[in-house]
């Protein structure tokens, strides 16, 4: 009797044993490779209230040295990509950083990369690296408004939120993701909205993927669009990259700014239209001439939320015009660059508007 009322009391004790780790064997940590480009937060200003600062002034180690708390999450590994402000970004860093992020992504010791980088690129870089990291670990962008010498400094918070994100399975298949100020974006949908306030980014079409409160992670929702493994594009045998401008309509806007940057070497223009993609008369006109001759003509709007469709108050069939559905301009013209890759076929590029 006695015995058949104990064994299930020792049964259960070694099923709890096994699932809480009581024997002592402690489940190591992710690792997280951190990639630093530099931007506000890594910047220093003379003193704590001075609204004047640098950009890229500290270091990937003094970034991680700060926020210790980090290091309880996950295990780091920092690199130094770059350290300038993110508007500076150019191809270069791109280049070396989606090289750097698919190497490491491949690595079998490596859950999750978090990338430090300024705000005002973060969300070109971001889709760019949406669009041509072959991975399904989570790769996870972060920023700052204030730097690193501010009083209340929000590039601390921000970055243990990264770190807590790149090292959480459910992150992965996701897309890109931007993490800032508690909010988790997709790299297609967000954008930055404000010069100053600390909440500068929103996703106001999709909404967020999650959000990230001092490091308790939950998610909404997917990645919008192709993204990463499911991404036609790619960076092999990719060294340079197609010029794109992108140009701002107006009231009594002419053809001299498009045929300049087609004189400059643009192979393709996006149109920040006014209202739904549209220009004046004259700026179609110019526009429609450069299609002709195989320039990638796309318009979207200056306006911050909505979509341009095709054929609205323009005819895109006849005109040779691409329409930039949700992509705002600064997004068309990364994804125009990297279709530029691999085309110039308008239905073929339409296409990848429509699914990326
Ligand atoms: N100009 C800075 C940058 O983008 C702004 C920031 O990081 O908030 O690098």
């Amino acid at each position: 009797m006695l015995k058949r009322q104990t064994m299930p009391g020792v049964l259960v004790l070694i099923v709890v044993l096994a699932t809480s780790g009581g024997t002592g064997a402690q489940q190591p940590l992710p690792t997280v490779v951190v990639l630093a480009t530099g931007g506000t937060i890594a910047g220093a200003a003379g003193s704590d209230v001075q609204a004047a600062y640098k950009s890229g002034q500290v270091g990937v180690d003094q970034l991680l040295a700060a926020v210790p708390q980090a290091k309880k999450v996950a295990t780091l590994r920092g690199e130094q990509i770059s350290n300038i402000g993110s508007q500076d970004m150019n191809d270069e860093v791109w280049l070396k950083l989606a090289r750097r992020v698919n190497e490491l992504a491949a690595m079998s010791d490596v859950a999750g990369i978090v990338i430090t980088h300024g705000t005002d690129t973060i969300e070109e870089t971001a889709y760019f690296l949406n669009l041509v990291v072959k991975s399904r670990k989570p790769v996870v962008l972060t920023a700052a408004m204030r730097p690193s010498t501010a009083l209340s400094a929000d590039g601390p918070l921000n970055f243990f939120n990264a770190v807590a994100v790149a090292a959480n399975k459910d992150a992965s298949e996701r897309g890109v993701l931007v993490v800032v100020n508690d909010w988790i974006h997709g790299a297609s949908s967000l954008t930055k909205t404000s010069t100053t306030a600390v909440q500068t980014f929103m996703s106001p079409v999709r909404g967020l993927i999650g959000t990230v409160a001092y490091g308790e992670v939950e998610f909404y929702r997917g990645g919008v669009g192709r993204n990463t493994v499911n991404s036609e594009f790619s960076l092999d045998g990719v060294t340079t990259l197609p010029r794109v401008d992108i140009i701002m309509a107006y009231e009594n806007m002419d053809g001299a700014l498009i045929d300049a940057a087609v004189a400059a070497g643009a192979k393709g223009l996006v149109i920040a239209g006014v209202g739904n993609g549209n220009m004046t008369e004259p700026a179609v006109n110019a526009l429609a001439a450069q299609a002709k001759k195989g320039i990638i003509s796309v318009r979207s709007s200056r306006v911050l939320t909505g979509r341009v469709g095709r054929n609205v108050e323009l005819n895109d069939d006849e005109l040779g015009f691409v329409a930039s559905l949700e992509h705002n301009p600064q997004k068309a013209r990364v994804l125009l660059r990297l279709a530029l890759t691999k085309t110039t076929d308008l239905k073929q590029i339409q296409r990848y508007f429509d699914e990326y």
